[in-house]
């Protein structure tokens, strides 16, 4: 039957598999595992790889993978070796760079089998952007989008005559989403006849009507009063949440140091150097990057030492050197620790040697001691640092607000809407902010088929 069946991820965020099918010929789109804290998977990974390709008479002519975050790429090692797999070419980058610490490990663990380079090696990137490509009578146009991950991406589908959009995860609000949201979608997308959607937020409106900062350049701007008033900062980010480490780097005041660690500093290089061009105000190098390396080695930022800022004789990345840093105040990125229980990290061990440090946390409140998802990690690094005034939650969502889902459906006109990503499909099916296209948001179970 032809048209759009989603494997997983209907009343579920992330754990994404979703088919579009000509005949028996398909594309799926994401492959991803189920995010820890999932309350009811609608199904086990195991139960999911068997359900996608229980049926021998389909073709898949490729996996097309929005972005790189687990829930849409974890899964990606089950799939047959002879699909084609598509990404963004700096996802694909990315992807790589955080294949190496996890193969590493997987290594030491013995787990060979599950190493994760040779899958991401087969992944060729997308063909020229704004553009189809034809798979068997499935017609597919990505586009990049706004996402706390770097190089996301939408797409426009055409099958049997019908326009589809299919958003994947999405935002408006990011250092891209601002100024070019609203652009892309009248300019390339336009009116459509079935919009796919991510509705995270929709049933998050309480929660983010309690967040006072919105958007990414909020953020900044918050940034920059905090870190003016404090000498010793930390920021616990995720590392792959560019945008907002973006946003911390260029809020650091003039005359204090940035510092970070090698894995951090690859990631910013990947991303200054395939978005400078497009936003050179918030993607770019304005001062020393000072990097820690373990026992003050410097073999661990080699490849970082020699690399020279393009067309100048400037070398961005430094070792960082802790007594003029600290003479001076910093802004220093952190990560909490996966193995707490078995010893500290360097950046626990950095921060307890601290004065007064003051911390940013940026990620999701969920994390947090009694939070919706707490993270083991997230609450040992904390420990000790939650009181008023030694911390402050600056975050803001990788996901749409449902204002500008209402904004998207605005401008593209859908006849059908079928929401998918959400903690629940009848919240977004009853969404206020909707308006008059509540009526055409269809909901089916996952597995179902919206015929085309
Ligand atoms: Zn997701």
């Amino acid at each position: 039957m032809d048209g759009i069946k989603i494997y997983r991820g209907v009343n579920q965020i992330g754990g994404i598999v979703t088919e579009i099918r000509k005949g028996d010929h398909r594309i799926l789109i994401d492959f991803g595992a189920s995010l820890p804290g999932t309350d009811k998977a609608e199904s086990t990974d195991d139960e999911l790889v068997n359900k996608v390709f229980s049926d021998r008479d389909v073709k898949t002519d490729a996996v097309l993978f929005t972005h790189y975050h687990g829930d849409h790429v974890g899964l990606k090692n089950r799939i047959p070796a002879d699909i084609p797999l598509y990404a963004g070419s700096t996802a694909i980058e990315i992807m790589r760079l955080i294949a190496v610490g996890v193969d590493f490990v997987k290594i030491k663990n013995g787990k060979e089998n599950e190493i994760e380079m040779p899958v991401i090696n087969r992944i060729k990137p997308y063909w020229r952007l704004g553009t189809y490509r034809d798979f068997s009578g499935i017609k597919v146009m990505p586009l990049v989008c706004d996402h706390s991950a770097l190089d996301a991406y939408m797409f426009v589908i055409e099958l049997n005559g019908k326009r589809i959009l299919y958003t994947g995860d999405f935002r408006a609000h990011g250092i891209p989403g601002h100024s070019t949201f609203e652009k892309m979608i009248t300019q390339r997308v336009g009116k459509t006849d079935i919009l796919v959607t991510e509705g995270t937020m929709v049933s998050r409106i309480a929660e983010s009507a309690y967040n006072p900062i919105r958007t990414e350049a909020q953020l900044k701007q918050k940034a920059m009063e905090i870190f003016s008033s404090h000498r010793e900062n930390v920021v616990l980010v995720s590392s792959t949440n560019i945008d907002s480490v973006m946003s911390f780097y260029n809020a650091v005041p003039e005359g204090m140091a940035f510092v970070c660690d090698p894995y951090q500093a690859r990631i910013m290089k990947i991303a200054i150097e395939a978005r400078h061009k497009y936003f050179p105000g918030d993607y770019r190098y304005r001062e020393n990057i000072n990097i820690i390396c373990s026992d003050d080695n410097e073999y661990c930022m080699r490849d970082l030492k020699a690399f020279k800022v393009p067309g100048t004789d400037r070398h961005p990345f430094v070792m960082a050197r802790w007594e003029p840093i600290n003479e001076k105040g910093f802004v220093m990125l952190a990560r909490p620790d996966r193995n707490p229980a078995v010893k500290p990290g360097k950046f626990k061990s950095l921060v307890d040697k601290m004065n007064d440090p003051f911390i940013v946390y940026s990620m999701w409140g969920g994390y947090l001691k009694g939070g919706k998802a707490e993270d083991l990690a997230v609450v040992s690094f904390m420990d000790g640092h939650m009181g008023a005034g030694h911390m402050e939650l600056l975050h803001t969502s990788g996901h749409a607000y449902v204002e500008d889902l209402a904004r998207l459906m605005d401008m593209t006109e859908p006849g059908m809407i079928i929401p998918m990503h959400t903690e629940s499909v009848e919240d977004f099916a009853k969404a206020e902010a909707f308006g008059k296209f509540i009526s055409r948001i269809e909901t089916k179970n996952v597995g179902e088929v919206y015929e085309i």
